[in-house]
């Protein structure tokens, strides 16, 4: 019996189509610099080089391949988009997107069909980029508790507060997605609006933070922006429920189909010119099945994303997994390269980089908070969870 997997012949065709469409437009020019392996290391040209090369993927459905076309996705199948995802994986694209993969699935389902247009069409079609204003300096795993204010003023809302941590590069984005306090005097959790408006708007300002990992941080400082009602998604005190479609793809609901492990390679490599110790081998395979695992488990929540499978604690285990997985690494690469691993000169810097990465697993939520949601959902809580409505894709067929 073959057990292994074919893609169809209409599916190696639309492979070809890919790989034509890469060669021609996914080849970042050399007069752009050599990527560095961190976003910060992004120059201003070769973001806006990523922004195009976004806008032309997206023009073809293919940045969002499984999204309703009507709305700017591909309405591909899972396979055209693993399709798509093997294909990138030979081409550095900078990144810089911000997190539009986050606020997508809340505007899918509780924007007007007006905001979807208007909103949701552009980002999918990489017309547009957004950042994420959830984490405030007092509070950042109790999200509920946020302080920043928007009050009503007849039509507008009166928007002051500072959000940080807040991932992106070269900002403004074109919008923002906030979470703040509608309601002053209303109960914890019925307080709240979501909104996605414009990053131009006067009275915010945005400062970059120095972070020991990743770097793409910011502070944002709101002081008296007014934002017109039409950027308020779902209802003016629902915001805690809108947000849930975003914070359950944030929390691992979407899923992943990486397709390369870049490390392990390089550390062969290094071992073959360096050597190791019995315990640096030992390590390699400790991380080697770690990668392994982490994969599957990205692939097995992607596969009940795709297919509208019934989820409860499957998210939170994969961001737990994959954030385990990143400490692991870390770990793991010390004691196959020993001090080496401190040195951007080793493995390209990737041994250096997963050191300061295996302390920073904090985002999208720390793995405590993981842990608590599959606590609360398999029942071991006092508090009883279920998943909340996410939206991920549409699945034309498996
Ligand atoms: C690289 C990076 C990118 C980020 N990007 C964004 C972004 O784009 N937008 C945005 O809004 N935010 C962003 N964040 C912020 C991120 O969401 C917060 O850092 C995270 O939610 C944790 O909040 P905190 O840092 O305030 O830690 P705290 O909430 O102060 O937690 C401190 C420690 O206490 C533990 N802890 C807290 N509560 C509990 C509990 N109930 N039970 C057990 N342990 C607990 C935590 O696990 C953690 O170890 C980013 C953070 C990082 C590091």
């Amino acid at each position: 019996m073959d057990f292994e997997f074919h893609f169809t012949p209409e599916q190696d065709e639309f492979r070809k189509e890919v790989k034509a469409f890469l060669n021609e437009h996914g080849k970042m020019p050399e007069s752009l610099g050599k990527l560095g392996l961190e976003e910060e290391d992004m120059t201003r040209e070769q973001f806006e080089w990523a922004k195009e090369f976004r806008r032309k993927l997206g023009n073809k459905g293919w940045y969002f391949p499984t999204w309703p076309a009507e709305y700017g996705g591909g309405g591909l199948s899972s396979a055209h988009e693993m399709i798509i995802n093997e294909e990138l994986s030979h081409y550095d694209i900078p990144g810089g997107a911000g997190t539009v993969r986050l606020s997508a699935p809340g505007l899918m389902v509780w924007g007007t069909e007006e905001q979807k247009q208007r909103f949701l069409k552009p980002l999918l079609q990489g017309e547009a980029n957004n950042w994420q204003l959830w984490t405030e300096p007092d509070h950042g795993s109790d999200l509920a508790a946020v302080e920043t204010r928007a009050i009503r003023d007849g039509d507008e809302f009166v928007v002051n507060g500072t959000k940080t941590f807040i991932s992106g590069s070269f900002g403004p984005p074109d919008y923002f997605w906030m979470l703040a306090v509608t309601d002053p005097d209303a109960p914890r959790h019925r307080n709240l609006g979501a909104f996605f408006f414009p990053g131009d708007l006067p009275g915010i300002t945005i400062q970059r933070l120095d972070m020991m990992v990743r770097g793409s941080q910011n502070m944002v400082y709101l002081d008296n922006v007014r934002v017109p009602q039409e950027y308020l998604i779902g209802e003016e005190t629902n915001g805690w429920q809108v947000m849930q479609a975003t914070a359950e793809v944030e929390h691992g609901g979407a899923g992943s189909i990486d397709t390369e492990d870049t490390l392990t390679p390089v550390l062969v490599d290094f071992i073959k010119e360096k050597g190791t110790s019995h315990a640096g081998k030992n390590a390699l395979m400790k991380m080697y099945l770690s990668e392994k695992t982490n994969r599957l488990i990205g692939m097995r929540t992607y596969w009940m994303g795709q297919n509208g499978k019934d989820m409860t604690y499957e998210g939170s285990q994969n961001s737990l997994v994959k954030k385990m997985h990143v400490w692991k690494t870390g770990i793991g690469t010390l004691e196959v390269a020993g001090p080496h691993a401190l040195l951007y000169e080793t493995a390209g810097g990737k041994t250096e980089l997963a050191q300061r990465n295996s302390e920073s697993t904090h985002a999208g939520g720390s793995p405590e908070v993981q842990k608590l949601i599959i606590a609360r959902r398999i029942g071991l809580s006092r508090t009883k969870e279920k998943a909340h409505v996410s939206y991920v894709g549409v699945n034309k067929e498996s």
